[in-house]
Protein backbone atom coordinates (compact mmCIF):
# COMPACT_ATOMS: atom_id res chain seq x y z
CA UNK A 1 0.00 0.00 0.00
CA UNK A 2 2.74 2.41 -0.72
CA UNK A 3 1.77 3.52 -3.85
CA UNK A 4 -0.33 6.94 -4.27
CA UNK A 5 -4.62 5.69 -5.30
CA UNK A 6 -7.29 8.52 -6.68
CA UNK A 7 -10.04 7.74 -5.93
CA UNK A 8 -13.72 9.79 -6.39
CA UNK A 9 -16.25 7.84 -4.04
CA UNK A 10 -18.00 10.17 -2.14
CA UNK A 11 -15.55 12.85 -2.62
CA UNK A 12 -12.39 13.12 -4.31
CA UNK A 13 -9.80 11.33 -2.40
CA UNK A 14 -6.16 10.88 -2.05
CA UNK A 15 -4.86 7.65 -0.32
CA UNK A 16 -0.87 7.16 0.37
CA UNK A 17 2.25 8.23 2.30
CA UNK A 18 3.26 11.67 0.83
CA UNK A 19 -0.21 12.47 -0.57
CA UNK A 20 0.33 15.77 1.20
CA UNK A 21 2.64 16.76 -1.00
CA UNK A 22 -1.01 16.81 -3.56
CA UNK A 23 -2.63 20.03 -1.56
CA UNK A 24 -1.01 22.99 -3.08
CA UNK A 25 -2.26 21.94 -6.28
CA UNK A 26 -5.20 21.19 -5.16
CA UNK A 27 -5.53 23.92 -3.51
CA UNK A 28 -5.07 26.14 -7.18
CA UNK A 29 -7.22 23.64 -9.07
CA UNK A 30 -10.20 24.33 -6.45
CA UNK A 31 -9.70 27.74 -7.10
CA UNK A 32 -8.74 28.37 -3.15
CA UNK A 33 -6.82 31.79 -3.03
CA UNK A 34 -6.75 32.27 0.58
CA UNK A 35 -8.14 29.32 2.49
CA UNK A 36 -8.26 29.33 6.27
CA UNK A 37 -6.47 26.79 8.11
CA UNK A 38 -8.72 25.06 11.32
CA UNK A 39 -6.37 22.77 13.60
CA UNK A 40 -6.83 22.44 16.79
CA UNK A 41 -4.19 24.42 19.44
CA UNK A 42 -2.02 20.35 20.02
CA UNK A 43 -1.36 20.23 15.98
CA UNK A 44 0.65 24.06 16.02
CA UNK A 45 3.72 22.67 17.39
CA UNK A 46 3.21 18.82 15.31
CA UNK A 47 5.22 17.55 12.38
CA UNK A 48 2.15 17.89 10.38
CA UNK A 49 1.20 21.53 10.47
CA UNK A 50 5.04 21.97 10.20
CA UNK A 51 4.70 19.55 6.88
CA UNK A 52 1.60 21.32 5.50
CA UNK A 53 2.89 24.61 6.07
CA UNK A 54 5.85 24.21 3.98
CA UNK A 55 3.88 22.90 0.96
CA UNK A 56 1.32 26.20 1.18
CA UNK A 57 4.39 28.25 1.27
CA UNK A 58 5.99 26.72 -1.89
CA UNK A 59 2.92 26.76 -3.85
CA UNK A 60 2.56 30.18 -2.98
CA UNK A 61 -0.89 29.42 -1.15
CA UNK A 62 -1.53 32.55 0.90
CA UNK A 63 -3.43 31.64 4.39
CA UNK A 64 -3.85 31.77 7.81
CA UNK A 65 -4.38 29.63 11.01
CA UNK A 66 -6.91 29.40 13.51
CA UNK A 67 -6.81 27.17 16.59
CA UNK A 68 -8.68 28.64 19.00
CA UNK A 69 -10.81 25.36 19.29
CA UNK A 70 -11.38 22.89 22.20
CA UNK A 71 -11.07 18.67 22.21
CA UNK A 72 -14.88 18.85 21.28
CA UNK A 73 -15.86 21.89 19.33
CA UNK A 74 -18.16 24.14 20.62
CA UNK A 75 -20.76 27.01 19.09
CA UNK A 76 -18.96 29.36 21.00
CA UNK A 77 -15.82 28.47 19.51
CA UNK A 78 -17.17 28.62 15.54
CA UNK A 79 -18.43 31.80 16.37
CA UNK A 80 -14.93 32.67 16.81
CA UNK A 81 -13.97 30.91 13.95
CA UNK A 82 -16.32 32.87 11.20
CA UNK A 83 -14.90 35.99 12.80
CA UNK A 84 -12.08 35.31 11.34
CA UNK A 85 -12.90 33.64 8.15
CA UNK A 86 -14.52 37.02 7.53
CA UNK A 87 -11.99 39.44 9.04
CA UNK A 88 -9.54 37.27 7.00
CA UNK A 89 -11.33 37.67 3.99
CA UNK A 90 -11.12 34.00 3.57
CA UNK A 91 -12.50 32.10 0.32
CA UNK A 92 -12.00 28.51 1.56
CA UNK A 93 -11.07 26.00 4.49
CA UNK A 94 -8.42 23.71 5.35
CA UNK A 95 -8.73 21.08 7.96
CA UNK A 96 -6.03 19.42 9.16
CA UNK A 97 -6.78 17.31 12.80
CA UNK A 98 -8.98 14.87 14.26
CA UNK A 99 -12.31 15.31 14.45
CA UNK A 100 -12.46 18.77 16.00
CA UNK A 101 -10.88 20.48 13.49
CA UNK A 102 -12.96 18.65 10.83
CA UNK A 103 -16.14 19.72 12.95
CA UNK A 104 -14.98 23.01 13.53
CA UNK A 105 -14.08 23.89 9.87
CA UNK A 106 -17.38 22.95 8.52
CA UNK A 107 -19.67 24.81 11.29
CA UNK A 108 -17.74 27.77 10.12
CA UNK A 109 -18.20 26.86 6.80
CA UNK A 110 -22.07 26.50 7.09
CA UNK A 111 -22.72 30.02 9.49
CA UNK A 112 -20.09 32.21 7.32
CA UNK A 113 -22.62 31.45 4.52
CA UNK A 114 -25.89 31.47 6.47
CA UNK A 115 -25.87 33.04 9.58
CA UNK A 116 -28.87 31.12 11.12
CA UNK A 117 -27.42 27.54 9.14
CA UNK A 118 -26.93 25.57 12.32
CA UNK A 119 -30.20 25.74 13.33
CA UNK A 120 -32.08 25.09 10.13
CA UNK A 121 -29.77 22.38 9.99
CA UNK A 122 -29.42 20.89 12.86
CA UNK A 123 -30.79 17.34 12.90
CA UNK A 124 -33.58 17.45 15.14
CA UNK A 125 -35.12 20.69 12.40
CA UNK A 126 -33.92 18.97 9.34
CA UNK A 127 -36.21 15.98 10.30
CA UNK A 128 -39.02 18.15 10.74
CA UNK A 129 -38.29 20.74 7.64
CA UNK A 130 -36.50 18.32 5.08
CA UNK A 131 -38.52 15.26 5.04
CA UNK A 132 -36.29 14.46 1.69
CA UNK A 133 -32.47 15.38 1.13
CA UNK A 134 -33.19 16.98 -2.08
CA UNK A 135 -35.13 20.25 -0.19
CA UNK A 136 -31.37 20.78 1.02
CA UNK A 137 -30.91 24.39 -0.20
CA UNK A 138 -27.76 25.29 -2.38
CA UNK A 139 -25.42 27.28 -0.40
CA UNK A 140 -22.78 27.67 -2.31
CA UNK A 141 -20.60 27.31 0.76
CA UNK A 142 -16.83 27.32 0.61
CA UNK A 143 -14.29 24.55 -0.64
CA UNK A 144 -12.93 22.38 2.04
CA UNK A 145 -10.08 20.32 1.84
CA UNK A 146 -9.48 17.56 4.88
CA UNK A 147 -6.61 16.19 6.16
CA UNK A 148 -6.94 14.14 8.97
CA UNK A 149 -4.51 13.20 11.53
CA UNK A 150 -6.47 10.62 13.79
CA UNK A 151 -7.80 7.33 11.87
CA UNK A 152 -11.55 7.48 13.84
CA UNK A 153 -14.25 9.96 13.49
CA UNK A 154 -13.66 9.66 9.64
CA UNK A 155 -15.52 13.43 9.74
CA UNK A 156 -13.17 14.00 6.55
CA UNK A 157 -15.82 11.79 4.48
CA UNK A 158 -19.17 12.70 6.10
CA UNK A 159 -21.84 15.32 5.41
CA UNK A 160 -22.65 16.16 9.49
CA UNK A 161 -20.22 18.31 12.58
CA UNK A 162 -20.71 17.41 15.70
CA UNK A 163 -20.51 20.44 18.20
CA UNK A 164 -20.95 20.84 21.73
CA UNK A 165 -23.83 23.24 22.88
CA UNK A 166 -22.03 23.93 26.25
CA UNK A 167 -25.38 26.19 27.60
CA UNK A 168 -27.36 22.83 26.82
CA UNK A 169 -24.63 20.66 27.92
CA UNK A 170 -25.46 18.40 24.71
CA UNK A 171 -23.97 17.87 21.51
CA UNK A 172 -25.65 18.79 18.30
CA UNK A 173 -25.74 17.22 14.87
CA UNK A 174 -25.34 19.33 11.66
CA UNK A 175 -26.00 18.11 8.07
CA UNK A 176 -25.61 19.35 4.88
CA UNK A 177 -24.90 17.78 1.70
CA UNK A 178 -22.75 20.66 0.93
CA UNK A 179 -20.44 20.31 4.06
CA UNK A 180 -18.61 17.04 2.27
CA UNK A 181 -15.09 18.38 1.57
CA UNK A 182 -14.28 19.07 -1.65
CA UNK A 183 -10.78 17.13 -1.67
CA UNK A 184 -9.84 14.32 0.84
CA UNK A 185 -6.03 13.83 1.43
CA UNK A 186 -5.00 10.44 3.51
CA UNK A 187 -1.92 10.47 4.00
CA UNK A 188 -0.63 7.97 6.80
CA UNK A 189 2.82 9.97 7.57
CA UNK A 190 0.72 12.77 8.90
CA UNK A 191 -1.21 9.86 11.92
CA UNK A 192 2.61 8.71 12.37
CA UNK A 193 2.81 10.99 15.79
CA UNK A 194 -0.49 9.58 17.48
CA UNK A 195 0.17 8.12 20.14
CA UNK A 196 -1.20 4.36 21.32
CA UNK A 197 -4.17 5.26 23.69
CA UNK A 198 -5.16 7.60 20.67
CA UNK A 199 -4.57 4.99 18.50
CA UNK A 200 -6.88 2.83 19.90
CA UNK A 201 -9.58 4.82 21.05
CA UNK A 202 -10.23 6.81 17.48
CA UNK A 203 -9.31 2.93 16.04
CA UNK A 204 -12.46 1.74 18.33
CA UNK A 205 -14.56 4.52 17.14
CA UNK A 206 -14.25 3.90 13.62
CA UNK A 207 -14.91 0.26 14.19
CA UNK A 208 -18.16 1.03 16.29
CA UNK A 209 -19.02 3.21 12.94
CA UNK A 210 -18.77 0.51 11.20
CA UNK A 211 -20.80 -1.80 13.15
CA UNK A 212 -23.54 0.49 13.97
CA UNK A 213 -23.92 1.04 10.80
CA UNK A 214 -23.82 -2.63 9.35
CA UNK A 215 -26.73 -3.22 12.49
CA UNK A 216 -28.36 -0.36 11.59
CA UNK A 217 -32.39 -1.66 9.97
CA UNK A 218 -32.10 1.05 7.03
CA UNK A 219 -31.78 -0.54 3.58
CA UNK A 220 -28.47 1.26 1.76
CA UNK A 221 -26.44 -2.23 0.58
CA UNK A 222 -23.71 -0.08 -0.36
CA UNK A 223 -23.33 1.20 3.30
CA UNK A 224 -23.41 -2.41 4.45
CA UNK A 225 -20.73 -3.79 2.04
CA UNK A 226 -18.38 -0.82 3.08
CA UNK A 227 -19.17 -1.61 6.62
CA UNK A 228 -18.10 -5.65 6.08
CA UNK A 229 -14.68 -4.72 4.50
CA UNK A 230 -14.34 -1.65 7.24
CA UNK A 231 -13.99 -4.16 9.98
CA UNK A 232 -11.65 -6.62 8.48
CA UNK A 233 -9.44 -4.05 7.67
CA UNK A 234 -9.99 -2.85 11.35
CA UNK A 235 -9.07 -6.41 11.90
CA UNK A 236 -5.93 -6.47 10.37
CA UNK A 237 -4.88 -2.76 11.24
CA UNK A 238 -5.30 -1.97 14.47
CA UNK A 239 -3.73 -3.82 16.92
CA UNK A 240 -0.26 -3.07 14.41
CA UNK A 241 -1.07 0.31 14.01
CA UNK A 242 -1.61 0.75 17.96
CA UNK A 243 1.66 -1.67 18.85
CA UNK A 244 4.14 0.66 16.47
CA UNK A 245 3.04 3.73 15.49
CA UNK A 246 5.29 3.71 13.09
CA UNK A 247 3.60 1.04 11.14
CA UNK A 248 3.10 3.14 8.20
CA UNK A 249 0.56 -0.30 6.35
CA UNK A 250 -1.26 -0.30 9.50
CA UNK A 251 -1.67 3.37 9.59
CA UNK A 252 -2.69 3.57 6.11
CA UNK A 253 -5.14 0.58 6.62
CA UNK A 254 -6.78 2.21 9.48
CA UNK A 255 -6.81 5.42 7.58
CA UNK A 256 -8.69 3.96 4.94
CA UNK A 257 -10.90 2.26 7.28
CA UNK A 258 -12.10 5.14 9.83
CA UNK A 259 -12.72 6.79 6.40
CA UNK A 260 -15.12 4.52 4.88
CA UNK A 261 -16.42 4.28 8.33
CA UNK A 262 -18.17 7.33 7.82
CA UNK A 263 -19.48 6.65 4.07
CA UNK A 264 -21.32 3.69 6.09
CA UNK A 265 -22.43 5.31 8.51
CA UNK A 266 -24.83 7.23 5.98
CA UNK A 267 -26.72 4.24 6.92
CA UNK A 268 -27.35 5.35 10.71
CA UNK A 269 -25.65 4.63 14.14
CA UNK A 270 -27.46 3.49 16.70
CA UNK A 271 -27.16 2.83 20.37
CA UNK A 272 -23.20 2.99 21.05
CA UNK A 273 -23.23 6.87 19.77
CA UNK A 274 -26.72 7.63 21.69
CA UNK A 275 -25.57 7.00 24.55
CA UNK A 276 -21.48 8.55 23.74
CA UNK A 277 -23.08 11.45 22.93
CA UNK A 278 -24.64 12.99 26.22
CA UNK A 279 -21.77 11.59 28.16
CA UNK A 280 -19.49 13.19 26.00
CA UNK A 281 -20.40 16.35 26.57
CA UNK A 282 -21.53 15.55 30.04
CA UNK A 283 -18.68 14.31 31.21
CA UNK A 284 -15.52 15.46 28.52
CA UNK A 285 -14.43 11.81 28.15
CA UNK A 286 -12.97 10.94 24.73
CA UNK A 287 -15.26 10.15 22.35
CA UNK A 288 -14.00 7.15 20.81
CA UNK A 289 -13.00 5.76 24.74
CA UNK A 290 -16.55 5.98 25.59
CA UNK A 291 -17.77 3.75 22.48
CA UNK A 292 -14.76 1.74 22.26
CA UNK A 293 -16.13 1.23 26.19
CA UNK A 294 -20.09 0.94 25.36
CA UNK A 295 -20.04 -1.11 22.29
CA UNK A 296 -20.00 -4.81 23.65
CA UNK A 297 -22.83 -3.66 26.25
CA UNK A 298 -24.75 -2.47 23.62
CA UNK A 299 -24.61 -4.98 21.11
CA UNK A 300 -25.66 -7.30 23.86
CA UNK A 301 -28.72 -5.22 24.22
CA UNK A 302 -29.42 -5.66 20.79
CA UNK A 303 -28.41 -9.60 20.32
CA UNK A 304 -32.16 -10.19 19.20
CA UNK A 305 -32.14 -7.99 16.24
CA UNK A 306 -28.90 -8.68 15.59
CA UNK A 307 -27.53 -11.94 15.92
CA UNK A 308 -28.06 -13.17 12.33
CA UNK A 309 -26.39 -10.46 10.55
CA UNK A 310 -23.68 -10.72 13.22
CA UNK A 311 -22.80 -14.28 12.67
CA UNK A 312 -22.67 -13.28 9.02
CA UNK A 313 -20.11 -10.81 9.50
CA UNK A 314 -17.99 -13.13 12.00
CA UNK A 315 -17.70 -15.75 9.04
CA UNK A 316 -16.69 -13.21 6.60
CA UNK A 317 -14.20 -12.32 9.22
CA UNK A 318 -13.11 -15.53 9.49
CA UNK A 319 -13.69 -15.99 13.25
CA UNK A 320 -12.86 -19.19 14.93
CA UNK A 321 -16.90 -19.26 16.16
CA UNK A 322 -18.81 -18.01 13.72
CA UNK A 323 -21.82 -16.31 15.51
CA UNK A 324 -22.70 -13.62 17.86
CA UNK A 325 -20.86 -15.05 20.89
CA UNK A 326 -17.58 -15.44 18.60
CA UNK A 327 -18.27 -12.11 17.44
CA UNK A 328 -18.63 -10.21 20.99
CA UNK A 329 -15.34 -12.89 22.05
CA UNK A 330 -13.33 -11.40 19.41
CA UNK A 331 -14.05 -7.68 20.55
CA UNK A 332 -13.69 -8.13 23.98
CA UNK A 333 -10.12 -9.79 23.38
CA UNK A 334 -9.22 -6.77 20.48
CA UNK A 335 -10.47 -3.85 23.30
CA UNK A 336 -8.39 -5.68 25.87
CA UNK A 337 -5.64 -5.97 23.65
CA UNK A 338 -5.53 -2.16 23.44
CA UNK A 339 -5.60 -1.52 26.84
CA UNK A 340 -9.28 0.20 26.83
CA UNK A 341 -10.89 -0.05 30.24
CA UNK A 342 -13.60 -2.75 30.28
CA UNK A 343 -16.23 -0.44 32.60
CA UNK A 344 -17.35 3.28 32.47
CA UNK A 345 -16.24 2.81 36.33
CA UNK A 346 -12.75 2.22 35.68
CA UNK A 347 -13.04 6.26 33.53
CA UNK A 348 -14.60 7.57 36.62
CA UNK A 349 -17.83 7.72 36.30
CA UNK A 350 -20.92 6.82 38.36
CA UNK A 351 -24.60 6.10 37.96
CA UNK A 352 -26.15 9.14 39.29
CA UNK A 353 -26.91 10.65 36.51
CA UNK A 354 -28.82 7.39 35.27
CA UNK A 355 -32.45 8.63 34.45
CA UNK A 356 -30.99 12.09 32.62
CA UNK A 357 -28.38 9.90 30.29
CA UNK A 358 -31.16 7.51 29.51
CA UNK A 359 -33.54 10.49 28.49
CA UNK A 360 -30.34 12.27 26.34
CA UNK A 361 -29.79 8.76 24.58
CA UNK A 362 -33.56 8.48 23.67
CA UNK A 363 -33.35 12.73 22.11
CA UNK A 364 -30.16 12.05 20.26
CA UNK A 365 -32.56 11.13 17.40
CA UNK A 366 -29.60 11.48 14.77
CA UNK A 367 -28.75 8.06 16.44
CA UNK A 368 -31.29 6.37 18.79
CA UNK A 369 -33.64 6.44 15.37
CA UNK A 370 -31.28 3.66 13.78
CA UNK A 371 -30.60 1.56 16.17
CA UNK A 372 -31.06 -1.99 15.49
CA UNK A 373 -34.04 -1.89 17.73
CA UNK A 374 -36.49 0.33 19.64
CA UNK A 375 -34.86 1.36 22.95
CA UNK A 376 -36.81 3.71 25.76
CA UNK A 377 -35.39 5.85 28.08
CA UNK A 378 -35.27 2.80 30.55
CA UNK A 379 -33.77 0.74 28.48
CA UNK A 380 -30.78 3.25 27.49
CA UNK A 381 -30.72 4.09 31.19
CA UNK A 382 -30.09 0.20 32.27
CA UNK A 383 -27.30 -0.38 29.44
CA UNK A 384 -25.30 2.97 31.16
CA UNK A 385 -25.80 1.61 34.77
CA UNK A 386 -24.79 -1.73 33.32
CA UNK A 387 -21.58 -0.29 31.28
CA UNK A 388 -20.75 2.08 34.88
CA UNK A 389 -20.49 -1.66 36.38
CA UNK A 390 -19.01 -3.88 33.84
CA UNK A 391 -21.82 -6.36 33.55
CA UNK A 392 -22.66 -7.39 30.55
CA UNK A 393 -26.35 -8.28 30.80
CA UNK A 394 -29.68 -8.19 28.76
CA UNK A 395 -31.79 -5.07 29.24
CA UNK A 396 -35.69 -5.66 30.00
CA UNK A 397 -37.87 -4.15 26.94
ZN1 LIG B 1 -18.13 8.23 16.58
Amino acid sequence: MSSLHYWNYPTEIFCGADALALLAERCTLLGMRNPLLVTDPGMLALEPMTLLQAHLQQGAIPFAVFSDIAGNPSLEDVARGVAAFKAGKHDSLIALGGGSAMDAAKGISLTAVASDGLQRFEWSQIIEHYPSLADFPHLGLPKLIALPTTAGTGSELGREAVLTDSAQQIKRVISHPELLPATVILDPVLTRGLPAGLTAATGMDALTHHIEAFCSPLYHPMSSGIAVEGIRLIQQHLADAHRDGQNIVAREGMLVASAMAAVAFQKGLGGVHALAHPLGARYHKHHGLLNAILLPYVLVANQAAISQDIARLARYLELPRPDFTGFLDWLLGMREQLGIPHSLGEIGLDAQEAAWVGEQAVADISSSDTNACVLDAAAYSQIFRNAVGGVLAQVQP
